[in-house]
């Protein structure tokens, strides 16, 4: 295996109208989950790549278990709980583009994690722990999972990346602040956004929350700016920079850009590129990602990626 990852994935229905949802008679499904975003981007550029999960023994965690596997993410270490149900949530578009989110998750199955759900030998045979910042806002049970996971790789000498990927709605400003910045210190690799810097370090400069984190212990830190590109900083190759994004000429869905940009990046990493080349295919994966609707539908293969890094015309022939 190359990468691991924990966490809960759920099932999205979008009503076909917009308006309150009281009124809404058709909805479409997807599945969504920031962990599995980034396990099935890189299983989709070749990597080999494992879900660490529970889902409710019913037809969505079915639903989940199918898809997650069919875009070739391992799912044997992906629990069936028989008394908790799988989470499901819903986002309605109560006008324009004001957008609300409504999530069933309380008590799902996901939520059950713990550290028994970690197969110790499954997990550090891996090279990378994958990390995200909800997982431990779940639950107590589900954030003492995350801290076993990372005892466990740092053991193992494993490579752990985290990505803030902060949900509010999910805990306290204080626990968020303070349980982020614990794991990020256990981390070799951080990818904040602007935002969440100034939300954990009270600075949106990516020069000062790069070196904020690499106070903490991360030996890189590449820091997210939207349609501007990244900043990266590797303490041990003295590497600093800027990458630039790129351009997209109309934004279909940016949601999902963050978890494809660090399927980039650890991608580039795990290919032995440097590290400001694997910033660029990070940026380049989360600009494909917005021009498509959904999470995962714009992740490219390797023959996509290649494509759209080598070409500048619109039109492939
Ligand atoms: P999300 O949480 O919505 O998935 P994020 O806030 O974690 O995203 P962003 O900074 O929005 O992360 O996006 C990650 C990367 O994707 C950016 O660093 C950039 O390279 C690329 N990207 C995002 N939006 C755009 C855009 N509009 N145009 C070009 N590139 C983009």
């Amino acid at each position: 295996m190359d990468v691991i990852s924990i966490g809960e994935a759920m099932v999205l229905f979008t009503p076909e109208t917009s308006g309150p949802m009281r009124y809404a008679r058709d909805y479409t499904s997807r599945i969504a989950g920031a962990e599995i975003n980034t396990l099935i981007g890189l299983s989709k550029l070749g990597h080999q790549t494992g879900w660490i999960s529970r889902v409710g023994s019913d037809e969505f965690g079915a639903m989940l278990k199918n898809a997650v596997r069919g875009e070739g993410v391992d799912v044997s270490e992906v629990a069936e709980d028989d008394e908790a149900p799988t989470g499901i949530f819903f986002k309605e578009n109560v006008y324009g583009d004001h957008v609300r989110v409504h999530y069933y998750r309380k008590h799902s199955a996901a939520s059950f994690l713990n550290p028994e759900s970690i197969n110790e030998d499954y997990l550090t045979e891996a090279k990378v722990l994958y990390i995200t910042g909800i997982t431990p806002a779940l639950s107590d049970s589900c954030s003492k999972a995350v801290f076993h996971a990372i005892e466990k790789a740092k053991q193992h000498k494993m490579t752990i990346v985290l990505d803030p990927n902060i949900r509010y709605k999910l805990w306290t400003e204080e626990k968020a602040r303070s349980t982020i910045i614990e794991i990020a210190g256990h981390s070799d690799i951080v990818f904040p956004g602007t935002s969440e810097g100034e939300f954990l370090f009270g600075t949106s400069d990516p020069e000062g929350i790069a070196e904020a984190l690499h106070d903490l212990g991360p030996d890189t830190v590449v820091v997210k700016k939207g349609e501007e590109g990244a900043y990266y900083s590797c303490l041990s190759k003295k590497e600093q920079g800027h990458a630039e994004g790129f351009r997209v000429k109309q934004v279909i869905d940016p949601v999902g850009a963050g978890d494809g940009f660090a399927a980039g990046v650890v991608s580039g990493l795990l290919d032995g590129l440097p590290l400001k080349e694997s910033v660029t295919r990070g940026c380049a994966i989360g600009a494909l990602v917005t021009m498509v609707n959904g999470d995962i539908e714009g992740l490219p293969d390797r023959k996509t990626l290649e494509l759209y890094l080598s070409t500048k015309s619109d039109v492939s022939r």
